[in-house]
C-alpha cells in the first residue's frame, strides 16, 4: 500500500506513520529524518539543508523530490510505502504524480490528520520547552511557529489537491493516538470485519 500522512506539525504523521509500519510492514518515508541524517553526515544535501530547516522553511523542491524518487526504487519498499512529511507543496505532488505514473505505480490514499489550530500550537509550544536543546534545531517556539506558517499556507492546498482526484481520507487527529491509529486502519478498510471467518477461527 502506497500512502501519503498529510498533516500540520506535531499532528502525529510520525507516531502514526511507525506504527502502520510496525504493524503492516509498509516503510516509513519521512523525508524531514532523511534531511537530517543528511545533515548529520554532512553530506551536500545536509550542507543545502541545515540552515533552511534551522528556520522552519522548506528545503528546494528537487532535493526532496530527488530523495523520494530514489527512495522508492528500493527494493525494502515493496510492500509499501508511508509518505511522512512529503509532499509539502502543490509542485510536489505534481513531481510526485509524474514520478510514480513513469513507474507504472499509483497512490492508494491520502490521510489527513485533522486537527485544531489552538490545541495544536499549545502541543508544539510543550514540544518547543519539552526539547529545548534537544536535537531538533527546528523545535523552538519560534521555527515551529513559522512550520504551521508554511503548513497552512503551501501544504494545506494539497487537501483539496487530493480530495479533487478521490484519495483523500480525513480522520480526526485530536484523539488518543490508539484511537487515531483505528481510525486510520478503518479508513484503509485494514480492519478485520467481525463476524468474519477469521475472526471466528481466532476469537479476535
Ligand atoms: P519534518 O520532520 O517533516 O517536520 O521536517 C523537518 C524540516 O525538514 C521541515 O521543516 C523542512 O525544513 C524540511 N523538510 C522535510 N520534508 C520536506 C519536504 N517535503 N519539502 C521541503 N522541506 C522538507
Amino acid at each position: 500500500m502506497k500512502l501519503i500522512l498529510l498533516g500540520p506539525p506535531g499532528a502525529g504523521k510520525g507516531t502514526q506513520a511507525k506504527r502502520l509500519e510496525d504493524k503492516y510492514g509498509f516503510v516509513q518515508l519521512s523525508t524531514g529524518d532523511m534531511l537530517r541524517a543528511a545533515v548529520a553526515a554532512g553530506t551536500e544535501v545536509g550542507k543545502i539543508a541545515e540552515t533552511i530547516m534551522a528556520r522552519g522553511e522548506l528545503v528546494p523542491n528537487e532535493v526532496v523530490v530527488g530523495i523520494i524518487s530514489d527512495r522508492i526504487e528500493q527494493p525494502d519498499v515493496s510492500r509499501g510505502y508511508i509518505l511522512d512529511g512529503f509532499p509539502r507543496n502543490v509542485a510536489q505532488a505534481e513531481a510526485l504524480d509524474q514520478m510514480l505514473a513513469g513507474k507504472g505505480m499509483e497512490l492508494d490514499a491520502v490521510v489527513e490528520l485533522g486537527v485544531d489550530d489552538g490545541i495544536l500550537l499549545q502541543r508544539i509550544e510543550g514540544r518547543a520547552a519539552e526539547t529545548a536543546g534537544g536535537p531538533r534545531a527546528d523545535d523552538n517556539a519560534e521555527a515551529l511557529a513559522k512550520r504551521l506558517k508554511v503548513y497552512h499556507e503551501q501544504t494545506a492546498p494539497l487537501i483539496a489537491y487530493y480530495k479533487s482526484r478521490g484519495k483523500l481520507k480525513t480522520v480526526d487527529g485530536m484523539k488518543e493516538m490508539d484511537e487515531v491509529t483505528r481510525q486510520i486502519e478503518a479508513a484503509l478498510g485494514l480492519l478485520k470485519k467481525k463476524g468474519s471467518w477469521l475472526s471466528r477461527l481466532t476469537g479476535k
